[in-house]
């Protein structure tokens, strides 16, 4: 028995590559957004800084492959392009075996709640009827002021959880999202959706990895019923 899971009380998951499949669709329209301002962004990239807001993306991208310092103005602009191009993608499957984790979580009363960077503007319907997750249990990009990796969004969660650290759990997927869970002093389960090879994960501080959501559905639900 991995002993967290017999006495935890409360998880925080990461909403991106953690409950849908939505990360493909995100290195796709980084891409092309800004290949028309004139960087070439390299796919590996969307996955390194999976988690941080998208102004600071943007910034990043121009100062690293262009080596320029971009207006707010500008950034907006980008920014806005990404998201008209996020809206022609192809709706996010639910990743496997999340509902019915999610389900077995809240009938034995874990407290489950979602922390992203992401500011959707359907993302609370979203998580209510996907995942029966409560408004006041997501944390999103509405409620922070500097987002991951810094642990702000995971020390709000703590906070709204009423929990101690020892008592929470973060399920994560992104490096910079590890680093945030860490920073707050969070056990952290890292679930390799993406492209990024494990060793990234695990140098980002992952207590835990598994390779894909089934993986570890299927384990923490097989751990808990044998207790
Ligand atoms: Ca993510």
């Amino acid at each position: 028995m991995i002993p967290i899971y017999s006495s935890i009380k409360a998880i925080f998951f990461d909403m991106d590559g953690v409950l849908y499949d939505s990360m493909k669709n995100h290195e796709v329209t980084w891409v092309e957004s800004l290949k028309k301002y004139g960087i070439d962004f390299p796919p590996r990239e969307a996955y390194m800084n999976e988690g941080r807001t998208g102004y600071k993306t943007i910034e990043i991208a121009f100062k690293e492959y262009a080596n320029k310092v971009i207006s707010q103005k500008d950034k907006e602009t980008i920014y806005n392009e990404k998201t008209r191009l996020m809206h022609l993608q192809p709706k996010a499957a639910i990743m496997e075996e999340m509902p019915r984790l999610m389900t077995f979580l809240q009938q034995r009363n874990i407290r489950t709640f979602v922390v992203t960077g992401s500011r959707q503007p359907l993302l609370l319907d979203k998580l209510h009827n996907d995942y029966n997750i409560e408004s006041d249990h997501v944390i999103s990009g509405f409620d922070v002021k500097k987002g991951k990796p810094d642990p702000e969004p995971y020390l709000i969660a703590l906070e709204r959880s009423g929990f101690k650290k020892e008592e929470c759990m973060v399920v994560e997927n992104a490096p910079l999202g590890i680093q945030a869970a860490k920073a707050a002093g969070i056990f952290t389960v890292a679930l390799n959706t993406g492209i990024l090879d494990d060793q990234t994960l695990i140098d980002a501080g992952a207590d835990l990895l598994y390779p894909d959501t089934r993986h570890f559905a299927e384990d923490i639900m097989k751990q808990m019923t044998r207790e």
